[in-house]
């Protein structure tokens, strides 16, 4: 990248949904901003983060590298909160500089190159420049043409050159890669997501952050009587994930045990959907101890027999705190499509022993009656096992 025409280098963020904000607006964009520096502080490159007129701007230190701007676009593209990140140069506010810098980022282009359409976009973020916006887009748009004989197309361009106009400088940068949408995490709390190694709950889990909440992950492994191999499917999971929020927890339950009184304790049909409920009595437990004010499933209606009305309606009985379902709605291949795209699906099809495997009845209960399920709460003294579980939780750190 040369210090020519161009201007500096710098990454210019469109902000989702957060522009509909009334009053609190600036608190979420500057949650939004935090988590944009949290985010870059991987790279080790002295950035600064600065908020313009709606939009977001990341200057890089003189002399940085195309690749360098490159790796921060990339990094924050996954930060939730943002629609559009775009490559951009800041040059002076001048239509000359504009102009340059406009030619010079089409001659550069591989569009260019296959003489594509093009159109050029300006916007003027502030009034006072010499030039509205639609001068300008043919000032420029003139001599793109002359320059490269590129043919103009307003309707369907394979190639646009933006021009923003703000208070300090002009934006001009060629295409841009989507962003996440959806809001900053944390501007929604804190919840627990129940992670099993399977394809749903990473997905529920990467939905709930879009929408603003910074998560942990508990999972339940069959410890002792399985292998560790579902640990270290959650733990590569939620390494996985954490590229959406940072600072991501793992806490395993030995559950194994657990399971094996609930299977000597009640009826075979209702084991699975007493298991779950005593899962959620148990993450109700490390919640309150974590702070987490809700509970995350990758439950989908109808999916399987523990995900009947009837089911749900007899999980959501055991426990005081809200249980999140965003998958509830969805087809499976919704959400293996969703998994694939979040890069989860291949590690949670990794084959494991999943601790539910141990209790598979021949024909599981698709209308649990809660006060079937209480009954084998009182016999398993279900209030005072889940504290015990929640004493012998383990922390995973990444
Ligand atoms: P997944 O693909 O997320 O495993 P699933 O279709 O296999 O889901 P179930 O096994 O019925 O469905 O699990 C429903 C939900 O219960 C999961 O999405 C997850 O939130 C929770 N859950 C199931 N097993 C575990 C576990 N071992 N540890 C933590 N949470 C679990
Ligand atoms: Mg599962």
């Amino acid at each position: 990248m040369t210090m020519s025409a161009l201007g500096e280098p710098c990454v210019l963020l469109k902000l989702g949904e957060i522009v509909l904000k009334g009053k609190n607006r600036e608190l979420f964009e500057r949650r939004l901003i935090a988590n944009i520096r949290d985010a870059l502080q991987s790279l080790d490159l002295k950035v600064d983060v600065r908020r313009r007129h709606g939009v977001i701007a990341i200057f890089l230190p003189e002399g940085a590298s195309a690749e360098q701007a490159a790796a921060v676009a990339e990094r924050v593209a996954d930060v939730p909160g943002l629609v559009w990140i775009h490559r951009a140069w800041r040059v002076a506010k001048d239509p000359d500089a504009v102009l340059k810098a406009g030619l010079e980022l089409v001659g550069e282009s591989e569009e260019a190159k296959r003489g594509a359409r093009f159109a050029v976009r300006s916007r003027r973020r502030d009034k006072r420049f010499p030039l509205r916006s639609n001068e300008l887009d043919r000032l420029v748009g003139g001599a793109i043409n002359d320059e490269y004989g590129l043919p103009v197309d307003l309707k369907n361009p394979e190639l646009t050159v933006s021009i923003e106009v703000d208070r300090d400088e002009v934006f001009v940068f060629t295409g841009g890669i989507p962003g996440q949408g959806g809001l900053p995490v944390g501007s929604s709390g804190r919840a627990l997501v129940l992670m099993s190694g399977g394809i749903d709950s990473p997905v529920a889990a990467y939905r709930m952050m879009r929408r603003g909440l910074h998560v942990d992950f508990l999972h339940f492994s069959g410890i002792p009587f399985t292998t560790s191999e579902s640990i270290y499917k959650a733990y590569a999971l939620v390494r996985k994930l954490d590229r959406f929020q940072g600072k991501s927890r793992l806490w395993v339950v030995p559950f194994g045990k657990a399971q094996q009184s609930i299977r000597t304790s009640g009826q075979d049909r209702l084991a699975v959907i007493a298991q779950r409920r005593l899962m959620l009595k148990t993450a109700e437990e490390v919640a309150h101890r974590i702070h987490a004010s809700a509970l995350i499933t990758g439950d989908a209606l109808g999916q399987v027999s523990s995900q009947t009305l009837a089911n749900i309606t007899a999980q959501d009985n055991a426990v005081d705190l809200p249980i999140l379902r965003p998958l509830v709605g969805w087809d499976k291949t919704e959400i293996m499509a969703e998994a694939r795209r979040i890069g989860t699906l291949e590690i949670s099809e990794l084959p494991d022993e999943d601790c539910c495997s141990l209790l598979a009845p021949k024909r599981a209960e698709t209308r649990a009656k809660i006060e079937d399920l209480k009954q084998i709460e009182k016999r398993l003294d279900a209030e005072e096992l889940c504290v015990q579980l929640a004493d012998s939780i383990q922390e995973y750190t990444l």
